[in-house]
């Protein structure tokens, strides 16, 4: 056997250690790039998928490009470490919400189940133990946690999210023994200060963002025309402002105000404010703005924050923000005295 077959034998898809790294890249950026070239160098994993999701399970779904521009753009993202990065369609080709549980389960049959391994930021595990079926995740996949910043690693179990930890065996130095039998491990890598959520506000407002995507991304989404603003398809802001405002009445929204904040230096032109009476009803509010505006203009928005906790739901569609507050935090923010400069649209529920 001539030294190059071996070289294959010693590469066959049995021994590979696999990385799996998903998300949903709206837009790719140096953190994520960063994240898989750390995992290859220090961990040794020899092959990552990088899979793009179709549509998160626990993430409301934002105004981004289409599935086949997302891939791309993590196609021109990895071009240059294309010997050992796969970007997979698969979640993609599936459609629908994109549960990891299924991916991996998708992975155990290509390759060997034992060298696979889920690669996810430090955000991400703060979460983990809200993942759909974690238990069975943990027993298809070791896990590779990547520092974030703004995150903490923990230091002792005590420190893991509170659903993980009876599927803990040991936890010591960065390193987890699962009771499934799979570890997990903490890497600590350079911090990546980027996030998605801020990138696409940066597109659409035309910032600079050289400091967090590689030239080809950036050159790529331009050549695309992705994410231009979505002031022209929602047209005149106040009109828009009234009919969220509307909306939210629908579904008994309480106190809902509307402001014009173009004569304050305020970052955005208008901002809506409404309470909910429970934390579900603040969620339950955003989610039939959310729907409204989707039907009558196509748009989702640029971010939405605080939707799982309901307290606080902040969803930003560029020129206007709306915020939906679980009423007793509302009384402690007072936001409304921050705009005593701005003009009150003076809205009025409909039905009153
Ligand atoms: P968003 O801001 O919209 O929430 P994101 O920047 O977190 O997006 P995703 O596509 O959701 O991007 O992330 C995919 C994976 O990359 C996740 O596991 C996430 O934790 C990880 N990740 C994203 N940004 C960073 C970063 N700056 N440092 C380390 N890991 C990151």
């Amino acid at each position: 056997m001539s030294p190059k077959n071996l070289e294959v034998k010693s590469e066959t898809k049995e021994s590979l250690r696999i990385g799996v790294f998903g998300g949903t890249f709206n837009p790719l950026h140096v953190g994520h790039i960063q994240c898989v070239r750390m995992v290859k160098t220090r961990l040794g994993i020899d092959r990552i998928h990088v899979v793009p999701a179709a549509q998160n399970p626990r993430k409301p779904r934002t105004e981004g490009p289409k599935d086949e521009d997302r891939l791309e753009m993590c196609r021109v993202g990895f071009a240059s470490d294309a010997d050992y990065v796969t970007v997979d369609d698969r979640e993609l080709t599936r459609g629908g919400l994109s549960y990891t549980v299924t991916t991996l389960e998708s992975f155990a049959k290509e390759y060997d189940p034992s060298q696979l391994h889920l690669i996810i930021g430090m955000d991400q595990f703060e979460e983990l133990d809200r993942w759909h079926r974690i238990d069975r995740i943990f027993e298809l996949a070791s896990v590779i946690v990547v520092s974030r910043p703004g995150h903490v690693i923990p230091y002792s179990i005590a420190d893991f999210p509170e659903g993980l930890r009876p599927l803990l065996a040991d936890f010591e130095k960065g390193f987890g023994q699962l009771t499934s039998g799979r570890h997990i491990e903490f890497l600590r890598m350079p911090d990546a200060d980027v996030s998605a959520s801020d990138l696409r506000k940066r597109l659409r407002t035309g910032r600079s963002v050289e400091k967090y995507m590689t030239i080809e991304v950036e050159e790529f989404i331009k050549s695309r025309g992705l994410y231009g603003p979505i002031g022209p398809r929602i047209g005149d802001f106040e009109t828009f402002t009234r009919f969220c405002a509307e909306a939210l009445y629908a579904k008994k929204g309480l106190n809902v105000r509307g402001f014009d904040l173009r004569p304050t230096t305020a970052p955005t032109e208008f901002s809506l404010v409404a309470s909910g009476t429970s934390t579900r009803h603040t969620s339950s509010l955003a989610e039939s703005v959310l729907t409204a505006v989707k039907e009558e203009f196509n748009v989702f928005p640029q971010s939405v924050e605080g939707m799982a906790e309901g307290r606080w739901v902040l969803l930003d569609y560029g020129s206007l923000i709306v915020h939906v507050f679980y009423d007793f935090v509302r009384q402690e923010y007072r936001l409304e005295e921050l705009w005593k400069e701005s003009r009150d649209l003076g809205i009025k529920d409909p039905l009153a």
